[in-house]
């Protein structure tokens, strides 16, 4: 039987305290995965992989694919299980609402990892972009400042979009992280909120966690526990 697993590239921490250098090129990250998302050196756009195939969301709302030598700082991917059981959802109009709806599967045991794949038509999507960040990077909060959002209407599209449990908030974060990609690949990004007559979804958990750390010094002088669990679901869940 097939295992299930995420791999993950640096922690939300290091990208919280601006620590936001290229860890590997997206041909390496594809390596290990073709469903997942995560953000490019430097904050540069919001990083979306579906189908095997890697695309920046920029902030000023345009999405292209990734090159293969891109570099990513912060990411998690996996090899999607197509065969995953389908749900229906009713009629979402909320953010919150979805969380609620995915709820009935994760409640039951909060300490492992989700992943979520959602198909929606004709949906109210509003998705955002994180500006091009210089050295020396700001904390992410700073860089959210800058941060850019963009509405559609009547889009048809993916969600892609993990949760990871509350003992791992830093290393990444306890709250569903989806990031939206439209299917004429136009719209993407960071999904902030969504209005949707139904969607299909596949989730299923998952047991299986490698992390790649950083390497060099910015890295090693990062204090762990700093983050501000608030601030870290304000600026990503
Ligand atoms: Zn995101």
């Amino acid at each position: 039987m097939k295992t299930h697993a995420v791999y993950q590239v640096s922690i939300l921490s290091a990208l919280m305290q601006g620590i936001m250098g290229g860890v590997m090129t997206a041909q390496e990250l594809l390596s290990h995965g073709d469903f997942g998302l995560g953000t490019f050196e430097g904050l540069g756009g919001e990083l979306i992989i579906l189908d095997g195939e890697a695309y920046r969301c920029t902030a000023d709302g345009c999405v292209s694919p990734a090159a293969p030598s891109d570099q990513i700082s912060f990411a998690q991917i996996t090899f999607f299980d197509a065969f995953s059981p389908l749900h229906m959802t009713e009629k979402i109009s909320s953010f919150e609402q979805l969380k609620q709806f995915l709820r009935q599967w994760t409640a039951e045991d909060p300490n492992i990892i989700y992943v979520v794949k959602g198909h929606t038509e004709d949906a109210d999507v509003t998705v955002r972009s994180m500006e091009q960040q210089k050295r020396p990077y700001p904390t992410l909060e700073e860089a959210a400042h800058s941060q850019k959002e963009h509405r559609g209407s009547h889009v048809s599209g993916t969600l892609i979009g993990f949760l990871f449990p509350q003992f791992m908030d830093g290393v990444n974060i306890s709250s569903w992280h989806i990031h939206f990609l439209s299917d004429d690949r136009t719209q993407g990004g960071h999904l902030l909120s969504l209005k949707s007559e139904s969607l299909h979804l596949q989730m299923y958990p998952i047991y299986e966690h490698t992390l790649r750390l950083p390497e060099g010094t910015s890295f090693a002088r990062l204090r762990c526990g700093k983050d501000h669990p608030d601030a870290l679901k304000k600026i990503e869940g």
